[in-house]
């Protein structure tokens, strides 16, 4: 693509849309930044920097300017159905995301992951791997830094391991991954995908443009994923922890089984033991999917299984998700503060055996606690109410798990560390947001790591 002289407009001033704003600018590029949203509100918007870059922005709404441009790049939060973006497609602006610009600069192969759940533990372990083998390695997408930052660091020896989600997917026109990587598919975001389909649709486009000898990694388990993938004409690779995929007449993949993870690729004569699935550091079968879909990516580069092996077990995983904090008188402490809701509060404790002391609550309309009850009755021996719906959770709890009420953070610690004996382990899941107490899931996991290392 050709940016010199054609004309941009922007939508949405979050981190990725300013880069590529400034991206565009850098290279001859006519931009224009255009926010829905309070300008104190924007975080990444630098009124000194695009001033000093001549680069033109509105906020508080979208004007009529919009629409005088060649294309439109829009922030994933947007909606399709927007009146601004029907407004941009009337006046025959074209619409790219920002991953499409970005790719235009990006020099190195490109791994991207997408999914609903585990994107951003795959793509971080991911970025470990190669970062262990010694590439030069970029980690970025919603994971933090925006792929424009990035892309024009990169060259053909690095490697770019991207977080993508479906938004995301939908407008692009050349971006070609070396490797994709579908996680898994479960209904949510339906009202901006409008059906389950779509969503899926959405998601496959992360493989529209590879060709042969590129790779797509598809989770087996996933039955609407491998269904839609068997109606596809592509060469594809597939990870599985229930079968062994070798004897599913499956060409090329990794899967678990009887304790062993293997990887195998027909064509090329491969077929491997990696390692001891129990000694990959991050816990339960979640992250044993994710690590599946990691080793697919590496040996797609070729790299060595001695690297791959080491890393899974060092990998710590990515703060906040069912993170090891420390381990006092016996007791191990887990900050799970990402969990936001009841599904994620299953996968955590279905990462445990037993024993747990459960720090639960937070702010939540409508969680439904009879769907994890019987999962908290075999394995939790006692629950830590906090935030706003503490009194929910009691009234649901009483007379099936012993439940204490807390008033702060600091509270539920020391009263988990009081009632905690050898061999216990204390979990902060709280399966609600946090906005009651805190302005984000960092902030309340922080606050937890500080109260545990206090004790
Ligand atoms: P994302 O970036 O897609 O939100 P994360 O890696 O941040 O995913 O993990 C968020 C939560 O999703 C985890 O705390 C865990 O509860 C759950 N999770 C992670 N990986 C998976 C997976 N492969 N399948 C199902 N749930 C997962």
């Amino acid at each position: 693509m050709d940016y010199k002289n054609r004309s941009f407009t922007i939508l949405g001033a979050g981190r990725s849309g300013i880069a590529a704003a400034r991206l565009l600018k850098k290279h001859g590029a006519d931009v224009f930044i255009s926010d829905g949203g309070k300008k104190e509100n924007l975080i990444y918007l630098d009124e000194n920097i695009l001033k000093n870059e001549g680069i033109k922005f509105e906020t508080g709404g979208h004007t009529e300017k919009v629409f005088k441009a060649d294309a439109l790049i829009k922030s994933p939060g947007i909606s399709p159905d927007s009146a601004v973006i029907l407004g941009a497609i009337k006046n025959g602006l074209k619409i790219y995301s920002e991953i499409e610009i970005a790719f235009n600069f990006c020099k190195a192969p490109v791994i991207a992951v997408t999914g609903t759940n585990g994107k951003t533990t795959t793509t971080v372990l991911t970025g470990e791997i190669f970062r262990k083998a010694g590439r030069k390695t970029f980690v970025c997408g919603n994971v933090g830094t925006a792929f424009s930052e990035i892309a024009e660091l990169t060259d053909e020896n690095s490697i770019v391991v991207l977080e993508v989600s479906s938004f995301q997917l939908n407008d692009t026109e050349t971006f070609r991954p070396k490797v994709s990587v579908m996680l898994n598919v479960t209904p949510d975001h339906l009202d901006w995908h409008k059906n389950f389909e779509n969503y899926i649709n959405a998601k496959f486009n992360i493989m529209k443009n590879q060709k042969a000898g590129d790779t797509a990694a598809i989770n087996y388990d996933d039955i609407a994923l491998r269904e839609k993938a068997g109606r596809m004409k592509k060469d594809l690779a597939f990870f599985s922890v229930r079968e062994n995929l070798k004897k599913k007449g499956v060409r090329k993949g990794s899967f678990a089984e009887e304790g062993k993870i293997y990887y195998f690729d027909n064509d090329k004569g491969i077929d491997e033991e990696i390692m001891q699935s129990s000694n990959i550091n991050i816990r339960g079968m979640h992250n044993l999917y994710n690590s599946l879909a990691a080793i697919i990516s590496a040996r797609a580069f070729e790299i060595k299984n001695e690297i791959i092996e080491n890393t899974l077990k060092e990998f710590k995983g990515v703060e906040h998700r069912i993170e090891f904090v420390n381990e006092i008188n016996g007791v191990m402490y887990f900050n799970d503060s990402k969990a936001t809701n009841i599904d994620s509060l299953i996968v955590a404790l279905e990462s445990f055996d037993k024993n747990i002391i459960l720090i639960l609550g937070g702010r939540e309309k409508d969680n439904d606690y009879s769907k994890v009850e019987k999962l908290i009755e075999s394995k939790v021996k006692m629950i830590l109410a906090i935030g706003e719906s503490r009194d929910k959770i009691i009234n649901h709890f009483e007379g099936k798990v012993k439940v204490l009420k807390s008033d702060s953070m600091k509270d539920a610690v020391r009263k988990a560390y009081e009632n905690s004996i050898r061999g216990d382990k204390v979990l902060l899941s709280p399966a609600c947001k946090s906005f009651d107490m805190y302005a984000n899931f960092e902030e309340r996991g922080r606050d937890y790591k500080s109260e545990v290392n206090k004790l």
